[in-house]
């Protein structure tokens, strides 16, 4: 994402401020001013919950520009409970430790360093959520 791309959306990332379409219930993050499917303008504004469920998995070995601390990590599809589906990289994890299906949550983590202007990008990536974990090893248990 460009620099000042990001600053404009910074505010909305940590606020995990996304819109809905009152005509079709499409939901959009970062919210949008119309609907994409119906071209409604009648968006509401909707607070995401920061929940979601890991659909797959990828490991990066070739990290885009910028993003060289990204060697080795795991990037996910997310599916969240408003209907969203993203893509983000995980953290605080060991990748044996993830498997499709899991419940994570997202956290504001540096993204990246800007190799040019020196300035370090923040944005939203996910982990999993310890609660769900435990839960799991006391029944297993
Ligand atoms: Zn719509």
């Amino acid at each position: 994402m460009e620099l000042p791309r990001y600053h404009r959306l910074r505010s909305t990332f940590y606020r995990l401020q996304a819109s809905r379409c009152a005509a079709c219930q499409a939901t959009y993050f970062p919210p949008r001013p119309y609907c994409l499917h119906c071209g409604s303008r009648n968006l509401e504004e909707l607070r995401l919950s920061g929940r979601g469920r890991v659909l797959s998995l990828t490991r990066v070995y070739q990290p885009s520009r910028g993003f060289s601390d990204g060697v080795g990590t795991l990037t996910a599809l997310i599916e969240l409970p408003e209907g969203l589906r993203l893509i983000a990289q995980l953290t605080d994890v060991e990748p044996a430790e993830v498997e499709t299906g899991q419940e994570v949550e997202m956290v504001v983590r540096r993204l990246r360093t800007d190799e040019e202007q020196g300035l370090i990008v923040y944005g939203y990536k996910f982990r999993p959520v310890v609660g769900a974990r435990a839960a799991e090893g006391a029944n297993s248990a």
